[in-house]
């Protein structure tokens, strides 16, 4: 089986290293040449835009998935006309946009911050009376890692962030005093089962996830439970075949969600030596109609983000239970190049060596 993987990024090439033992082949398309996953798979370079690339990329493939979520949908759809092409393009299209996809899980029931979209001056005014301040000012489309987006904490901040984010696409949205962030994997096979990973907690820097820690520290049953209905939901609702990864605010024991991605995610990397089968590997296992493989943590696990530097790998591999993964990467700031895992047996064990973990990562 060859599948294709729309986008070449680290994620791409985890979903690689994830299926040569099932036998399967990638090739990615991505507009770069230096795109690391073609350092493990065969990597056509071309634009998403271009039907001529797309008809070459699909060329002798089985199937198509993506790693990188701003694909645009025309290019999901266009291949989707040739071949089976999952998650279904649908679930790209509610993903991009904030306000669809706030919007679409609210539909389902699920709580979110208030919110409110603004394309003119006018309805700044009016979501600064519906949705209250302090609050954030976003770009409904294009943001990530922390991108695109303004705290804002007075109607004058507010008209301020509003010119300097474009003046229109927007989405005003309540912010909310979280305990903290959380995170949930689930997977949906081609006839419907799902499978969820435990909640993660994730803690970020500049808008950028540094750590992963999972389980989540605490997690109740019934907070895996709330969460797990959510996303069951969203699955059921978008037909959905493949992971996708959903981020809560927790506040006491209820959740807000705040984003979804149709893809394996950042929060989820623990899973490969933490859990009894890796996101990549149920992800591909989905895409394939095969059976999903147990989500069981395997212990504890905390994931720390390599970003913008190199660290010394012996030292690394110098602390049991320390699992590195390089991509492989130019190393420019702010950009994620690596990350490195640790597990440990209990909570105990694995807070003792937090501070070392955070330490290496942080070269
Ligand atoms: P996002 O790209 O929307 O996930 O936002 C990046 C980060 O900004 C999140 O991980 C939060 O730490 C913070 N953030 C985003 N939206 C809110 C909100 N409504 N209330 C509080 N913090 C937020």
């Amino acid at each position: 089986m060859r599948v294709g993987v729309l986008g070449g990024g680290q994620l791409g090439r985890m979903l690689a290293l994830a299926g040569y033992p099932l036998g399967l082949t990638f090739r990615f398309l991505d507009p770069s040449p230096e795109a690391c996953a073609g350092q493990v798979g065969e990597l056509r370079v071309g634009s998403f835009q271009d039907p001529q690339a797309l008809e070459g990329f699909a060329q002798g493939l089985d199937l198509v998935t993506y790693e990188f979520e701003n694909v645009p949908v025309e290019a999901a759809r266009f291949l989707a006309q040739r071949l089976p092409v999952y998650p279904p393009p649908k679930a790209l299209e509610v993903a991009q946009d904030r306000l669809a996809e706030k919007t679409f899980m609210r539909g389902l029931g699920v709580p979110t911050p208030p919110f409110q979209p603004v394309d003119t001056l006018e309805e700044l005014e009016e979501a600064l009376e519906g949705v209250g301040l302090p609050a954030l000012l976003k770009t409904r489309r294009g943001g990530y890692d922390g991108k695109g987006q303004a705290l804002v904490r007075t109607p004058e901040e507010a008209r301020e962030a509003f010119l300097a984010l474009g003046g229109r696409g927007l989405l005003l949205e309540g912010f909310v005093p979280f305990d903290r962030e959380v995170s949930l994997l689930g997977v949906r096979g081609r006839e419907g089962e799902v499978a969820f990973y435990p909640l993660v907690e994730n803690r970020h820097q500049g808008g950028i996830l540094r750590l992963s820690l999972a389980p989540a520290p605490g997690l109740s049953p019934g907070l895996q439970a709330k969460a797990e209905g959510y996303l069951g939901r969203a699955l059921e609702a978008l037909g959905y075949v493949g992971v996708l990864a959903v981020e809560f605010f927790q506040v006491g024991e209820e959740l807000l969600f705040n984003e979804m991605a149709p893809r394996v995610h950042n929060s989820g990397h623990w899973t490969i030596e933490g859990a009894e089968t890796s996101q990549f590997e149920n992800h591909l296992r989905a895409l394939l109609g095969l059976p999903l493989g147990s989500t069981a943590p395997r212990g504890v696990s905390a994931m720390a983000n390599l970003i913008g530097l190199k660290p010394d790998f012996a030292r690394v591999l110098a602390l049991p239970g320390a699992h590195l993964h390089w991509y492989g990467k130019a190393v420019r700031p702010g950009r994620k190049v690596g990350h490195i895992t640790l597990r440990r047996e209990g909570w105990e064990a694995l807070e003792a060596d937090l501070p070392r973990l955070l330490d290496l990562a942080e070269g």
